[in-house]
């Protein structure tokens, strides 16, 4: 059984760096087991190809194996020398050791840096189904090819087998695509080649340390590594919960929630995105562009709502990027949620091609962020130029801001705010802006509307003329 990796990380020559296993060299590991053979099928600058075989002793393992009762054909005549399976998993461990480790005394630099992998794992036994290797590969951001083979190619009518050849391709640290098919290939396979004992939970809990506790089948992941020993299983599972209790998602809400207490962020926030998405729907919107999207919760929901074919955030803000990044957890996404998804750094006071191609833009609570004279070119940027058949804006409604407990009379509602409208002011813009740019303009409240002053936050849906609905 073999298993590849290529990286198209430049220079690809790296890769012998991080498994710190020379490129020129064909190198044989004695294991106890059999044999496993590393060399490299391809180098060049640009794809670097490393190969790990691993050969079986068939004999070995039977005479290893101190069977109970009378031997069986079984332990004779079995798969296990041929697949990739819990042995295989030692040969990683002990063969890459200190890559898995996340180690690496030549480049210590690249061990936590994502780069472009593929690997490639044959014959990799799977009791459940190419749906199962998708439901294990893509949350980790793989883009997964799955290969059934035929039980025998010269009787085709025998049907196909358990056996796979497995083609994984992303971008992430080496380190993690190694912990993964450590811990995996046996899931798939579900079978040890060992007796489990408390020790696999120590060997889960660390292989897995990175990516377990959010992986949506963690508990069947947890099950069959610790194979028929449901309580180690258990205990395994409380303990990756336990251990990563502290979501960092919720912390970030928390003191959201703590800081934008005067706006009661969390409720209104809510509102303002149901209320966007409902209007975005009505608009028969289904590729959406948001515009200064922060740190992506619009994004999320649309993405989470696959009425949405296509969905992109900008902003200007790199930080805000990275957070929107780590909110969505880009490097775990499912490659077709992926796919939907695009993520831009850029200003909307600059004209963007980027910005063009969609059914509607969004700019919910963005205007207020930017200097006045700066407006006239936002401005043309999303109507003149990306010219979309839907605009929503959302924007404070100065009015409102009396009913803040806590905010002094004439103070807006955040530093970084160069201006807070009242409903007045904020229709004159928006129509003086759809009569210029040739859109029909309507205004919505969101929040609790006070008789009078009015909702915290208003909404204007512009509609390009001749697009109403
Ligand atoms: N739409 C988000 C974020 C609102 S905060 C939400 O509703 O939660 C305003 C965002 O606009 C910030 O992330 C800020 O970085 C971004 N922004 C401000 N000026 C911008 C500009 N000129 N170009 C792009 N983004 C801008």
């Amino acid at each position: 059984m073999l298993l590849t990796i290529t990286s198209t990380h430049q220079p690809a020559g790296d890769l012998g760096y991080l498994l710190a296993k020379h490129p020129d060299r064909c190198q044989t590991f004695d294991l106890s087991f059999g044999k496993a053979h590393v060399f490299y099928p391809e180098v060049s600058d640009a794809r670097c190809t490393a190969a790990l075989l691993l050969d079986l002793d068939p004999v070995g393992l039977v005479r290893g194996r101190r069977a109970k009762g009378a031997p069986t054909l079984g332990q004779y005549v079995n798969d296990r020398p041929y697949v990739a399976s819990s042995f295989f998993s030692v040969a990683i461990a002990e063969v890459y050791r200190s890559a898995l480790g996340g180690r690496s005394k030549e480049r210590p630099e690249l061990v936590d840096q994502a780069i472009p992998l593929q690997a490639r794992v044959e014959p990799l036994p799977v009791r459940g189904g190419e749906p199962l290797l998708r439901r294990l590969f893509e949350p980790l951001g793989y883009e997964v090819t799955a290969t059934r083979h035929g039980l025998d190619a010269s009787f085709p009518d025998w049907g196909e087998s358990p056996y796979f050849t497995l083609e994984l391709a992303g971008t992430l640290p080496l380190r993690d695509l190694l912990s993964h098919l450590y811990v995996l290939i046996p899931v798939l396979d579900h079978d040890k080649h060992y007796w489990v004992d408390k020790a696999e939970v120590e060997k889960l809990l660390a292989k897995g340390e990175r990516w377990l506790a959010d992986h949506p089948e963690r508990d069947q992941i947890a099950r069959r590594y610790l194979y028929r020993q449901p309580r180690l299983a258990r205990e395994a599972v409380a303990r990756l919960v336990d251990e990563d209790g502290v979501d960092p998602d919720e912390t970030e809400e928390k003191q959201a929630r703590r800081e934008e207490k005067l706006e009661e962020k969390l409720s209104l926030d809510e509102q303002r995105r149901g209320v966007v998405l409902a209007a975005l729907k009505e608009a028969g919107a289904r590729r959406v562009i948001d515009l200064g999207c922060g740190e992506g919760k619009l994004v999320r929901a649309l993405l989470d709502d696959t009425h949405f074919q296509s969905v992109a955030g900008v902003d200007v803000s790199p930080r805000a990027l990275e957070h929107a990044e780590r909110r969505l957890k880009l490097d775990r996404m499912p490659a077709l949620k992926r796919e939907r998804l695009k993520l831009m750094q850029g200003s909307l006071t600059y004209r963007d091609k980027r910005f063009a191609g969609y059914d509607a833009a969004c700019l919910i609570e963005v205007i207020e962020h930017v200097d006045t004279p700066r407006l006239e070119p936002l401005e043309r940027v999303v109507f003149e130029f990306a010219r979309p058949a839907t605009v929503v804006v959302t924007t404070p409604n100065r009015e409102y801001n009396v009913l803040f407990e806590g905010l002094p009379e004439g103070r807006l509602r955040h530093a970084d705010h160069r201006f807070e409208w009242s409903r007045a002011e904020f229709r004159a813009w928006a129509k003086r802006v759809a009569a210029v740019y040739g859109y029909a303009v309507r205004f919505l409240p969101v929040g609790d509307v006070h008789p009078e002053h009015g909702a915290p936050t208003q909404m204007g849906v512009f509609t390009r003329d001749g697009e109403a609905r």
